[in-house]
């Protein structure tokens, strides 16, 4: 092997794979036929094309809980999505699974979310209910396959069908069976690749404890209201009596990062020895099961499920999350229902691609174009476009 072969990155990576890892030479491939890259792996091309795309730059103004605006501290879809990544890569490589591909998966798996985090998602999934609903899945394997539309020799960003395939995590059976390849598994009942599986974790574990991060920043929650979950409470008490005394802003840093190494260690070692018992051979063996292998131990998912708890009943149903969040769905149900009337008051492309879906699939087609430009705005936007629409003082 000549010394310029051994240093491109696919061959290195190749060459410590463990047997049910995603291998890009076994891969189903593009939908569009592409020559191999000469410098770089197939999955590192996916992931370069989802970082040079516009729906990755519009996640730095969308937010998940708190809308942009409130602070400069607070994650945005953009640092999620990147703390998901080295979350999701760091276990990857742990279990000698294809990195780039986990990378790839985490980085484009909230593509397609709305402004305005979940508020956004019901709200538009509520307009879109006599058109076939709004699914944010569905969405970022949309934005990914038809909505990125800048390449001269496909539609798309013509990502591999392992990419897909996890961003698609979650599909209810009938848009499942008009999807074709990506959408097998769910008739099927089967599940993704490993890759795909860790990244789906792994965006759990990083917002969980950002929420909690996040939380505590925002005053909804103070450190006491947490020491009653047992995850924080325990890495809490731990650390205070290696380091009595330590400051607030210390403590709450050190303990979160201690809850995430936890989880993460937990998670890894318990794929481990799933995977050394199961001994599955190849990536396809791993689909065919009808459970996922990555997962967490009893006790730590007890604690991580606590956790979720806490934060649904105590952060994201605190009132004024609920305040924005009614806003929010405010804000989108308007938005939607002015365009869908009026498709010229889209800005041109909107309108000609509301138009021609019109033509194509009637008054579904039409919402669903609506529905694509809505999605597509960042927090700021939609309030922008708002005042616009709605306010006699605001500039059109
Ligand atoms: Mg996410």
């Amino acid at each position: 092997m000549s010394r310029a072969t051994r240093l491109r990155g696919s061959t290195r990576v190749r060459g410590g794979l463990a047997p049910y890892a995603a291998r890009e030479e076994l891969s189903r491939g593009r939908r569009y036929p592409e020559p191999r890259p000469d410098f770089r792996g197939e999955y590192q091309r996916d992931r370069d094309r989802i970082i040079h795309s516009n729906a990755f730059r519009r996640l730095v103004y969308k937010t998940q809980v708190f809308v942009n605006h409130e602070g400069d501290h607070y994650r945005t879809r953009l640092t999620h999505s990147m703390e998901v990544a080295q979350i999701a890569r760091s276990i990857a490589l742990a279990l000698r699974l294809n990195e780039p591909l986990t990378e790839a998966i985490s980085l484009a798996h909230d593509l397609g979310h709305t402004p305005f985090g979940h508020a956004g998602q019901d709200a538009l999934n509520h307009c879109m209910r006599p058109y076939g609903g709004f699914e944010h899945n569905l969405q970022s394997l949309r934005v990914v396959d038809e909505l990125e539309d800048r390449y001269a020799d496909f539609r798309g960003l013509n990502l591999t069908f392992e990419c897909r395939e996890g961003i698609l995590k979650h599909c209810s059976l009938r848009n499942a069976r008009r999807l074709g390849d990506v959408g097998e598994r769910f008739i099927r009942r089967e599940q993704p690749g490993l890759e795909a599986q860790i990244a789906n974790l792994a965006d759990e574990i990083a917002y969980n404890h950002h929420d909690v991060d996040d939380g505590l920043r925002a005053g909804l929650i103070e450190v006491r209201d947490l020491l009653e979950v047992r995850l924080f409470g325990r890495e809490h008490a731990a650390l205070l009596e290696q380091y009595p005394g330590l400051n607030d802003r210390k403590a709450v840093h050190e303990t979160i990062r201690r809850m995430i190494n936890l989880v993460v260690s937990d998670l890894i070692l318990t794929t481990r020895e799933r995977l050394q018992e199961a001994r599955p051979a190849s990536s396809e063996e791993v689909r065919k099961r009808s459970k996922p292998l990555v997962g967490f131990g009893a006790a730590v998912l007890e604690e991580h499920l606590e956790l979720k708890a806490f934060l649904r009943e105590r952060v994201y149903r605190h009132h004024r999350v609920l305040r924005m969040t009614a806003k929010a769905h405010r804000v989108l149900e308007q938005l939607f229902t002015a365009f869908l009337e009026r498709v010229d008051l889209m800005p041109e492309t909107h309108r000609d691609a509301a138009r021609e879906a019109e033509r194509a699939h009637g008054a579904a087609g039409r919402a669903r174009a609506v529905a694509d430009y809505v999605a597509g705005m960042t927090d700021r936007y939609a309030i922008l476009e708002y005042g616009r629409l709605f306010d006699p003082a605001e500039r059109t």
